[in-house]
């Protein structure tokens, strides 16, 4: 019981507590005028961040990350990793293959000695050739685009995300870098099929999950305080994709504790991907699966379309980009005040060229007029960029208050599909962290606040606006 000392005191931290929150959106917008480009940038990188809903496990990490652990020695007491470094035209060969693709060790001893010529062992390469092939999974100089990205950068990560050790490795530096940060939830989209062992037999993806998961039991992954829930991801052109859809279903079914739900990715200028041929199967699916929740990417185009209206009627609650929505009225006037959401990417849309000016946009649109939407990274790893860089450009770009950048962070978690229980904890988390973070910055020396942030400054963000 509390004594009556106590009680006012409670009552008084509290009114002092709220009294804060009312203010902080004045502070907010001072600092967001008058803070230096990098202090603004050190400001939000400190911002608690709530969760990421959208991003692709392997394309999410660094290829700094990918390139320390598939060369550490821990790695290289299991397998070793090799890597194209020159164009040749080997007898019965189609020369297809993007320099740097990156295969593992049986793999490269099946090649014959014309082919086993082109490459070289990952963890002996000079440190020009290494800057090379850092550069050459990302999307980091003038005219690469779209066509890199899927042409390219997507087929260089060859054997790297096939090696369930190495990834789960790859995974809990990613965690680290996220935390850091402040964001403390990921969901991220993650294949089952195309694991291998280091003889290059096809691992069974329980097999290969049973790696991930005693990585995930480590006391450094605990250390991340970054919680990680699988979505499963199913390429939405493939010829066989009915299938592999209801593979992911029983997947994800016998696997709750980890797998929370489903998505379809690809580039949707494919036809062959549309989501109305997958409308039969989703629906045979719900006749045998409850509580699946699905977020399928749609309207990743900056073509018109109904593409979301589609992916709605499929089942979908959260929608991965959204950017042509903008152009369906009717579907925008559905989703206002409702409860499905459209997980915004903004970097990503800016560097795939689907909106080259982020000024044009359609976010801020979604935000203002009541669509639920959250910031999210995609495959930050070819960007080479972090969660930071899509709330500097939102607040930048579009002078977003404090109420809409927690508005932003609460729904990062509240929309996520986490099992309830988690779900309420880590919205009780993130209301305390941005109750200390409002405390912190509140005070009359912000700058000095801001000046004890060392952010851990991405190379987009030194590419695009200079900070080092
Ligand atoms: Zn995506």
């Amino acid at each position: 019981m509390l004594t009556r000392a106590t009680k006012s005191l409670t009552l008084l931290l509290f009114a002092a507590s709220t009294s804060f929150a009312a203010d902080f959106g004045a502070r907010f917008d001072e600092i967001r005028k008058s803070a230096s480009p990098s202090e603004l940038y050190a400001f939000l990188f400190a911002l608690p961040k709530g969760g990421d809903l959208h991003h692709h496990n392997g394309h999410s990490t660094y290829a700094s990350v990918w390139y320390a652990a598939a060369t550490s020695p821990k790695t290289l007491a299991r397998n070793s990793f090799y890597t194209m470094t020159q164009l040749g035209n080997c007898p019965g060969t189609v020369d297809t293959q993007p320099r740097f693709i990156t295969i593992q060790r049986s793999h490269y001893e099946a090649l014959d000695a014309c082919q086993k010529a082109l490459y070289q062992p990952l963890a002996s390469l000079s440190a020009e050739t290494k800057a090379a092939w850092l550069s050459a999974f990302i999307l980091d100089k003038p005219g690469e685009g779209r066509d890199e990205f899927f042409e390219r950068v997507v087929p260089r990560m060859g054997d790297l995300g096939h090696d369930p050790w190495l990834a789960a490795d790859a995974l809990v530096e990613n965690m680290r870098l996220f935390g850091a940060e402040g964001v403390r939830y990921i969901e991220a989209q993650a294949g089952i099929t195309a694991f291998v062992d280091v003889a290059g037999r096809p691992m069974p993806a329980d097999d290969a999950f049973r790696v991930i998961e005693e990585r995930l039991r480590q006391p450094d992954a605990a250390a991340t305080n970054v919680t990680v829930r699988f979505q499963g991801v199913v390429i939405r052109f493939a010829p066989d994709a009915e299938q592999r859809l209801e593979n992911m279903y029983a997947w994800v079914a016998a696997h709750r504790d980890r797998w929370v739900g489903i998505n379809m990715a690809g580039r949707e200028d494919n036809e062959k991907g549309s989501a109305l041929r997958f409308l039969d199967t989703y629906r045979k699916m719900r006749r045998t699966y409850s509580d699946i929740p699905l977020s399928i990417h749609a309207g990743e185009k900056d073509s018109a379309g109904h593409e979301v209206r589609d992916t709605l009627l499929l089942g979908a609650t959260r929608i991965g980009h959204g950017i042509n929505l903008i152009t369906d009225p009717d579907t925008m006037l559905l989703m206002r005040n409702n409860r499905y959401l459209v997980e915004i990417n903004l970097v990503s849309n800016r560097v795939l060229e689907y909106v080259p000016d982020t000024s044009k946009h359609p976010f801020p649109e979604y935000l203002r007029t009541g669509i639920p939407v959250c910031l999210n990274t995609d495959d930050r790893g070819s960007w080479d960029s972090n969660m930071t860089d899509e709330y500097y450009t939102a607040v930048t770009t579009f002078h977003l208050t404090w109420k809409e950048v927690v508005e932003l962070g609460r729904n990062s978690l509240t929309y996520s599909f986490a099992e309830a229980p988690l779900k309420e904890k880590m919205l009780v988390e993130y209301d305390r962290a941005v109750a200390a973070f409002e405390q912190k910055y509140g005070s009359s020396d912000w700058h000095g606040a801001v000046r004890q942030v060392k952010p851990l400054v991405s190379g987009y963000a030194t590419r695009t606006w200079g900070f080092r």
